[in-house]
């Protein structure tokens, strides 16, 4: 399975795992904002990263 990660680079941490098949750069970026609010509050960058 091809996946993409939702990863904070300011608390160095994997937020979640997303299968690329279910889940575009558009949906991704609303479960950011909706599910990972106390980071983007803090101002940490999150990035979609693809291993
Ligand atoms: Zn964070």
């Amino acid at each position: 399975m091809e996946v993409k990660e939702i990863y904070c680079s300011t608390c160095k941490k994997k937020l979640g795992t997303y299968n690329i098949k279910y889940f575009s750069d558009d949906r991704l970026n609303k479960i950011i904002s909706y599910n990972h609010t106390q980071c983007i509050r803090e101002g940490h960058s999150l990035i979609i990263l693809r291993p």
